[in-house]
C-alpha cells in the first residue's frame, strides 16, 4: 500500500498544454475520485501515474518514491480501461492470469489467486467463457479481475463503468466501492459523472482544464464550493445562480428589482460599495413553493415556465427577469403553468460568488 503523490506536474504535447502546476495528495488506502469534462486532462493524469506517459515538468510518487522515471512495470500499479482491454481469444481464467504468467509466477500459485479474485467478483462459473460470451458488467468485472489479482500498490481507473447501461451502472459503483474498501489498496479514479463521483469518492479533485479547481469530501464539495464552475458541476439539479447586486444599506440583495435580505453569515462582513455585482447561488432544494409553514420565509417571485414531474417529487422551474430559478417540491405542491409565485428560500444555505474571479466569497464561519 502507499500513498501518491503529484507535485507541480505539467504536460505539454507539443505547443499543447494540457496539465499545468497540477498538485494533488492521495493518502494511503484513499479511494479517490478525479471529475472533470470530458478533455479536461483525466486521463493523462492516470497515463503518467503508470508511466505510460511522461510528465514535461514535477514529480509524481508512489510511497517515498519518485517514479516519473522508472519503466511502467516498475512501478507497481494496475490499470482498468473504459474499453476494459481483454484479449478476446482468451478465457476468463487467463485473462485474469495473464499478468501473473508473464511474472513468471508457479501455475498452483497462479490457480488459486485466479480463483480467489474470480470469488471477490462472483465470476467462479464463467473462468472457462471468453470476452464474447459475456455481458458488459462481467467483462468489466473480468477487467477488475485482472487488477486485483496482481495484488498492486495502487489501483488507476478510467472511467470504467462509461459503457454500462444506467442500472448496472448503479450496482457496480456499489461493487467497486465495496471491493475498494475490502482491498483497502490506494485507489485513484477518474470519471466525468458528477454523480459517480460523489457517491464512490472518500474525497473528489474536481478538474477543469488541465487544472485542479478544489478536492475535498463530497459533502465539504456540495456545501462549499470554492468557485462556480464546481457550484455549476456537482449537484442535479444544478444549483441556481441568479444575478444579484448589493442593496444601498449593503445588507441586502437586489436579484432583478426585488430585495433580499443576505443571510447571517454575509451579513456580518463587509461585501463591497453599494450595487457590487455578485452572483446568489442556491439549490434547488432550498427553494419552495408556498406552503403555510414557511411564512416567515424570504421569498422572490418568479414566473412558472416548466415543470418535470419525476414521481417522487417535481421540478419547478420559474423566470425571474433574466435568471431562472429552479425549486425541488413535493408533487402536491406544484403550481400552474404561467403562474406568478413566491418561491420561499432557505437562504441558511445561501452561497455567493464574485462574478469577475468566478470565487466563492468566503465567510469566516464555517
Ligand atoms: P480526459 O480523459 O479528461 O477526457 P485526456 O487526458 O484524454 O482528457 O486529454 C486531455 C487533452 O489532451 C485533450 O485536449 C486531448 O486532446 C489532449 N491529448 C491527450 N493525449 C494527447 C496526445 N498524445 N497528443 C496530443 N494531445 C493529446
Ligand atoms: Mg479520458
Amino acid at each position: 500500500m502507499a500513498n501518491l503523490r503529484f507535485e507541480a506536474v505539467a504536460k505539454r504535447f507539443g505547443s499543447t498544454s494540457v496539465l499545468e502546476g497540477f498538485d494533488l495528495e492521495i493518502a494511503d488506502g484513499e479511494f479517490l475520485v478525479v471529475v472533470g469534462p470530458s478533455g479536461c486532462g483525466k486521463s493523462t493524469l492516470l497515463r503518467l501515474l503508470a508511466g505510460l506517459e511522461e510528465p514535461s515538468a514535477g514529480k509524481i510518487c508512489i510511497g517515498d518514491q519518485e517514479v516519473q522515471d522508472l519503466a511502467p512495470k516498475a512501478r507497481d500499479v494496475a490499470m482498468v480501461f473504459q474499453s476494459y482491454a481483454l484479449y478476446p481469444h482468451m478465457t476468463v481464467r487467463r485473462n485474469i492470469a495473464f499478468g501473473l504468467e508473464m511474472r513468471g509466477l508457479p501455475k498452483a500459485a497462479i490457480a488459486e489467486q485466479v480463483l480467489a479474485a474470480a470469488r471477490q467478483l462472483g465470476l467462479e462459473d464463467l473462468l472457462d467463457r471468453r470476452p464474447a460470451e459475456l455481458s458488459g458488467g462481467q467483462r468489466q468485472r473480468v477487467a477488475v479481475g485482472r487488477a486485483i489479482v496482481r495484488q498492486p500498490k495502487v489501483f488507476l481507473f478510467d472511467e470504467p463503468l462509461s459503457n454500462l447501461d444506467a442500472a448496472l451502472r448503479v450496482q457496480m459503483r456499489a461493487e467497486l466501492t465495496a471491493l475498494q474498501k475490502r482491498l483497502g489498496t490506494t485507489t485513484l479514479y477518474v470519471t466525468h459523472d458528477q454523480v459517480e463521483a460523489m457517491t464512490m469518492g472518500d474525497r473528489v479533485a474536481v478538474m477543469e482544464g488541465g487544472k485542479l479547481l478544489q478536492c475535498a469530501t463530497p459533502r465539504e464539495l456540495y456545501e462549499r464550493p470554492a468557485n462556480l464552475f464546481v457550484a455549476r458541476f456537482l449537484g442535479t439539479p444544478a444549483m441556481n445562480l441568479l444575478s444579484a447586486s448589493l442593496g444601498s444599506d449593503g445588507r441586502s440583495l437586489d436579484i432583478g428589482g426585488q430585495h433580499l435580505p443576505l443571510p447571517s453569515p454575509f451579513s456580518e462582513i463587509a461585501l463591497g460599495p453599494a450595487g457590487r455585482p455578485l452572483l446568489f447561488g442556491l439549490r434547488p432544494e432550498a427553494v419552495h413553493t408556498p406552503d403555510d409553514t414557511q411564512t416567515s420565509r424570504p421569498t422572490l417571485r418568479a414566473e412558472v415556465e416548466f415543470i418535470e414531474e419525476l414521481g417522487h417529487e417535481s421540478l419547478v422551474h420559474a423566470r425571474l427577469a433574466a435568471n431562472r430559478l429552479t425549486a425541488r417540491c413535493a408533487p402536491r405542491q406544484v403550481p400552474k403553468l404561467g403562474a406568478q409565485v413566491d418561491f420561499t428560500l432557505d437562504l441558511r444555505a445561501a452561497h455567493l460568488f464574485d462574478p469577475t474571479t468566478s470565487r466563492r466569497i468566503e465567510t469566516a464561519a464555517a
